[in-house]
């Protein structure tokens, strides 16, 4: 930017002072001291000169999840009445982003049998599900393509359960176990995604 609305870029830390209170008002993550604004947090000063306040922006995205977005996460508990996820990650516009919230898919019940298939996980799976309704927590389908389980261990002895043939099989003890993985099942987990 030119002229005069030019602006220089100013980092400060908690504690740093922006302005004195007869210049500016306190904005977001600031604090009023002495007749000065300081800083209540590491980032960028933002002065906006029209309505004279001092801001400081953290850097820190507010992430809305929106249907249809992709999401990553840890399933939590699993009993016949529903399936809770602790969600670690979101994918908007293609970008991985930490995102953590709670979801959950449906009480199996309302699943016609045919579909509840597609939902068959276990606790501790880590899984890549698809948001179809957004409240307070987010309800997930594990339904699609891309979608399902992509790292589970055997019920019986926590060994990382090995794709054999299109199935899920435990090396230790010998046996196949049934989930809805998704194609790339095995692939490097949410965390080293991102790296
Ligand atoms: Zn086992």
């Amino acid at each position: 930017m030119i002229g005069m609305g030019e602006e220089k870029t100013t980092y400060v830390i908690p504690g740093d002072v922006l302005a004195y209170s007869e210049e500016y008002l306190p904005g977001k993550n600031t604090l009023e001291e002495n007749s000065r604004i300081i800083s209540a947090t590491s980032g960028e000063v933002k002065k906006n000169d029209k309505e004279l306040v001092a801001s400081v922006d953290n850097g820190i995205k507010r992430i809305l999840p929106r249907i249809e977005d992709i999401v990553y996460g840890k399933i939590m508990k699993n009993d016949s009445r529903q399936v809770s996820i602790q969600i670690v990650g979101i994918e908007q516009n293609g970008i991985l982003e930490n995102y953590m919230a709670d979801g959950y898919i449906r009480n199996m019940q309302d699943y016609k049998k045919e579909d509840r298939r597609a939902q068959t996980v276990h606790i501790g799976d880590l899984i890549r599900g698809k948001v179809i309704r957004v409240g307070q927590n987010l309800e997930i389908t594990l339904n699609g393509n891309r979608l399902g389980v992509l790292k589970s261990r055997c019920s019986r002895c926590r060994e990382v359960l090995v794709l054999k043939n299109g199935v899920l099989f435990c090396e230790n003890c010998n046996r196949s176990e049934m989930r809805k993985i998704a194609p790339d099942y095995g692939s490097p987990e949410f965390g080293e995604m991102k790296k």
